[in-house]
């Protein structure tokens, strides 16, 4: 596996998703200019990573993004990602300029199976047919498509009938990714975040008709003791060692980041089995719904 490193081109979206977790950032910061994204990638090569994300909120609106996948691929990298909300890849000689610059894999996201509820979150008319159509065209140009979904109190439900879905477009793997309490998630967290043993059972049939279909699918910030009979789906056990280049600052090891930073133990963990391996929920996620549900394994 390559170390990675996710490169945020610039903040500007498309979209306005209610559990966004990038704040008001769009309204602060330029789009990186393509000279300084080539230094980033420069810096990261040389620092040990192989593979890239072009992410950001959307980085498909920045205007050199062709140019900055084809430096990338210039210099070496070997794995080269977008990860993009999936409003732009419809849109086939664009999709195709990105495959001939060179990127690797597609990264879309989207949130979930009805287009009322996608588009109700993401806040923009019509963003579920573009991301479907853009999915087709993924798929008719041959290319790896990996599926990123934000479980949350508005979609949960739809999980099993969304993972249908991918199944029968032909995705190459799917992940649902429980919503990370920041900024406008934490703004609206009262209509956003659910329980997440109500959100179980829905996920579980989601990722035992992956099983079956023999398709990868994870979920993420769902420990462990949420989770038992289904540890092969965690994905923090499968992520990369990251390197994330912010707007203003870069965390070196993501890992590190998510367990001193961004996750939560309750003092009960000492006695879980998996107190080792497992991050815990969010740490705003127990500010909200208590400790009640992880119960040491
Ligand atoms: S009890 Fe704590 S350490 Fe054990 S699985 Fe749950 S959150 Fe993780």
């Amino acid at each position: 596996m390559y170390k990675r490193t996710d490169v945020k081109v610039w903040f500007a979206c498309n979209n306005y998703c209610t559990f966004c977790v990038q704040g008001d950032k769009r309204f602060k910061f330029q789009p990186r200019k393509l000279e300084e994204i080539r230094n980033i990638l420069d810096t990261e090569y040389n620092d040990g990573c192989k593979y890239v994300v072009f992410t950001g909120w959307e980085p498909t609106v920045h205007p050199n993004l062709v140019e900055a996948v084809a430096y990338a691929k210039q210099i070496g990298f070997k794995q080269i990602q977008i990860q993009s909300n999936g409003t732009t890849f419809h849109d086939v000689d664009y999709t195709k300029s990105l495959i001939a610059a060179g990127v690797t894999e597609f990264s879309p996201s989207i949130h979930w199976f009805h287009a009322e509820t996608h588009d109700t979150q993401v806040q923009t008319p019509w963003a579920w047919k573009k991301v479907i159509k853009g999915l087709i065209v993924l798929k008719q140009l041959n290319q790896i498509i990996i599926i990123n979904s934000v479980i949350t109190k508005d979609n949960y439900r739809e999980a099993p009938e969304l993972a249908a879905l991918l199944l029968k477009i032909g995705v190459n793997q799917f992940q649902f990714a429980f919503v990370h309490i920041l900024w406008s998630a934490a703004k609206n967290k009262e209509t956003v975040v659910p329980r997440k043993s109500d959100v179980i059972p829905y996920i579980h049939k989601a990722l035992d008709l992956a099983k079956k279909h023999g398709v990868p699918a994870y979920t993420e910030a769902i420990p462990y003791c949420l989770m038992q009979g289904y540890e092969w789906a965690i994905a923090e056990n499968i992520m990369p060692e990251t390197s994330v280049i912010d707007a203003e600052y870069k965390i070196d090891s993501y890992a590190d980041y998510r367990w001193s930073e961004w996750k939560a133990k309750r003092k009960d963990c000492k006695k879980c089995s998996k107190n080792d391996v497992c991050e815990g929920p969010w740490k705003e996620y127990p500010e909200i719904y208590g400790w009640d549900e992880f119960t040491p394994v």
